[in-house]
């Protein structure tokens, strides 16, 4: 567009006409300045958000663990790690229990790398300082504790950056959409011009006024103003956005989610409160009682000792009811300190510990049992049979039903070998206003998919009450009937998915797989360790702001920041909203400039008086266009929005319905115009100037 309208300039130039040449070149600056404006200006306001999702670091400083802001981190910090961590700085181990980080984004090696902290010889290859964490890796499993050695571009991943150079800007897949569309819309400007200006030459209509209507054809039906319009509409968006708690991370999904069709979510705290009270607690034999509630006070990271409760809501919901039935999670943690842990992983859903001779575990009763030799009984522990396994699994099945999540237990010391002592049944009721929002989601045509790692179930029982399983969508599976399934079985009942319960990682990665095989547009959220390639894999990936794990944010396209659902159907509304109003902006700014062309052709082809001159029209494209152009940009949603299917993926800005729009408003604007021009010709005769300067105006 600068190249065209350098063009006209120096035409006029060439003419004669050096107001026109110096007008336009104004123009070209103007425009320049403004076009940088709009862009510093939105790019500031990403740079806002991004630093609102920048990850956190949890240090020991003066003593007591604190969360900070990961850029703070300097060395001699002492950094607190686990599974879902990104490393923030260099760190050498003090402490490691069952630690494994990747560290394929530093050395390509793809399996985790165990990690502890023995003392290693000074000069050793970076791949095998086992004892060194490195800036920019993931924990995915254990914990542990380590000093920070660098930070920035000292580090290790500094250094290579350094090497590297800056990343380059990406664009968004609108911003291509909107480039290719003007690129066509010149060359189609250029041959127009061309042909009307050779035409007229062989007329013999002389060829200063040629090159005159040539240019002012050209700049005509150039949209000026589009690209700017169309960066501000996305970055007004994305702050409107953030303001509803989703964080976009990446602009060009902001457009993806207004054609999401499928929304694979989370249960625990996305579709439930997160608030878990325990309704149940069954001992295996009424003196399994006391070892039930221990298992459950020791194997446990949570703490109630404080004013406000921390860590897991459902670790903290056991240490109530035991201490509702008497027992202190404080004085029993100091008869029995802790000697090791095996972290809970959501593949293995488990959790050990160990308190000297004491063996603690938790977990899924499917799993839990699967692995257990002895039960609890009256006369001390005795093997396990296989009608206990099955009259225990019909348990926890009834205790599903009821929407609960049912938890094992396990106790053993030296006297007794690791036994099954209970179960706990706890509850956490749907958030309001899910059950709204997922009909919502319904009416505007995407399908709602709860992906849990609860019991198949208790993940019904709830996705019935909030609406996911109804009739039309019946198909409940859990983790192990999808790997059994057929690719071509798969796809037959994606569409009537509800429910996958029971879920690994990697069954959440061939359900996103699946559906856009399908060709479906999916987000899917997710908030774990093991969630980030389901998350990259899917057109949205959402990641949890309160629980997720600072490994599940760096690979998501938005960060709620409330982790509710109902933040997700905001969004996709707001995605549609976006879309709309860019839409709605580049077809006001074409009916403007298709009218200007076909005023100059009008005028031309029945040799009047120009109407437009070139800096006339660039003054409406410039000032009068834009404004108009940039107030649609905050239009509120279509009434209907959400009432509509999604759009298609590949559906273009402008469909055939827009070209004829354009069309006709283009032709009802210029009639306008030469209605206006005739009229004041008719009152006065003979004066050409009044009449175009009306024509002008008319147009503005
Ligand atoms: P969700 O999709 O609901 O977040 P999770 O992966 O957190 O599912 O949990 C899956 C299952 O693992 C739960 O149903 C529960 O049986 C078990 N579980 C969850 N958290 C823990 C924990 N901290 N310790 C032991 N077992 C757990
Ligand atoms: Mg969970």
């Amino acid at each position: 567009m600068v190249g065209l309208l350098s063009l006209a300039a120096a035409v006029s130039l060439f003419i004669g006409e050096n107001l026109d040449a110096a007008a336009i070149f104004v123009v070209i600056v103007l425009n320049a300045l403004v076009g940088f404006f709009t862009e510093f200006r939105a790019e500031k306001a990403m740079e806002a958000l991004r630093s609102m999702t920048s990850p956190n670091a949890r240090v020991i400083r003066d003593g007591v663990p604190s969360l900070i802001n990961a850029e703070d981190v300097v060395p001699g910090d002492i950094l607190l790690l686990e599974a879902g961590d990104l490393v923030p700085a260099d760190s050498r181990l003090v402490d490691a229990r069952n630690l494994a980080v990747d560290e394929s984004s530093l050395t390509g090696e793809s399996m985790p790398v165990e990690k502890d902290t023995k003392v290693l010889p000074l000069e050793i290859p970076l791949a095998d300082r086992h004892n060194c964490v490195f800036s920019g890796t993931a924990v995915v499993r254990g914990n542990g504790k380590a000093l920070v050695t660098a930070t920035g571009l000292e580090s290790e991943l500094g250094r290579i950056s350094t090497l590297l150079g800056g990343v380059k800007k990406k664009r968004t897949p609108l911003e291509e959409k909107l480039e290719k569309f003007s690129r066509h819309l010149i060359l189609l400007v250029g041959a127009i011009a061309g042909l009307v200006f050779a035409v007229g030459v062989l007329q013999g209509r002389g060829i200063f006024k040629m090159f005159e209507t040539g240019i002012a054809l050209a700049v005509a039906a150039v949209p000026e103003g589009l690209p700017f319009v169309a960066t501000m509409t996305l970055a007004i968006g994305v702050h409107r956005m953030a303001r509803q708690n989703a964080l976009v991370r990446n602009l060009s999904s902001v457009e993806t989610l207004g054609s999401t069709t499928v929304i694979c979510t989370d249960k625990t705290g996305t579709l439930t409160l997160n608030d878990m009270n325990v309704r149940l607690v069954l001992p295996v034999c009424p003196s399994s009682e006391g070892a039930l509630l221990r298992a459950a006070v020791l194997c446990n990271n949570a703490s109630i000792d404080g004013p406000v409760p921390i860590g897991d809501p459902m670790e903290v919901a056991l240490l109530r009811v035991a201490k509702e039935k008497g027992v202190d999670p404080a004085s029993l943690r100091q008869s029995y300190p802790r000697t090791s842990e095996i972290p809970f992983d959501s593949r293995t859903m488990m959790m050990e510990t160990q308190h000297g001779a004491g063996t603690a575990q938790k977990g899924a009763p499917e799993r839990l049992l699967d692995g257990l030799e002895y039960i609890w009984a009256e006369e001390g522990a005795r093997p396990l049979t296989s009608s206990d396994r099955q009259n225990w699994l019909e348990e926890v099945e009834r205790v599903a039903k009821e929407g609960m999540r049912s938890l094992a237990f396990a106790w053993g010391t030296e006297d007794g070998p690791l036994a099954f002592v209970g179960l706990m049944g706890i509850i956490d009721p749907p958030r309001p206003g899910v059950k709204e929002a997922v009909q919502a989601c319904h009416e505007a045509g995407i399908h709602v998919v709860m992906v849990t790692g609860d019991h198949l179930d208790t993940a019904k029982s709830i996705a019935r009450e909030v609406g996911i399983h109804s009739s039309r969508f019946p198909e409940c599976m859990d983790g192990k009937a999808l790997e059994m399934l057929e690719e071509k079985e798969l796809f037959e009942k994606a569409g009537k998915v509800s429910v996958l319960a029971r879920v690994a990682p990697e069954h959440k990665l061939r359900l996103v797989q699946a559906f856009q095989a399908l060709n479906e547009t999916v987000a899917m959220t997710g908030d774990g360790v093991n969630d980030a390639v389901a998350l990259k894999q899917a057109d949205v990936g959402i990641a949890m702001g309160i629980q997720g794990t600072e490994v599940s944010k760096e690979s998501s396209d938005i960060i709620l920041q409330d982790d509710r659902f109902q933040t997700i159907v905001k969004a996709i509304d707001e995605g549609r909203r976006i879309f709309g109003n860019i839409r709605k902006s580049v077809l006001f700014l074409l009916c403007c400039n298709l009218s200007e062309v076909f005023t100059v052709l009008f005028a031309l082809v029945f040799r009047l008086p120009a109407v437009l001159l070139p800096l006339q029209i660039l003054w409406i494209n410039l000032i009068t266009d834009v404004l108009p152009a940039l107030s649609l940009a905050l239009d509120p949603s279509e009434p209907g929005s959400m009432r509509r299917p999604p759009m298609e993926r590949s559906e273009d800005i402008l469909t055939p319905r827009h070209h004829r729009l354009i069309f006709s408003y283009g032709t009802l604007m210029t009639v306008g115009v030469f209605s206006v021009v005739l009229a004041a010709f008719l009152c006065r005769p003979g004066n050409l100037e009044n009449a175009t300067a009306m024509g002008f105006h008319a147009m503005v």
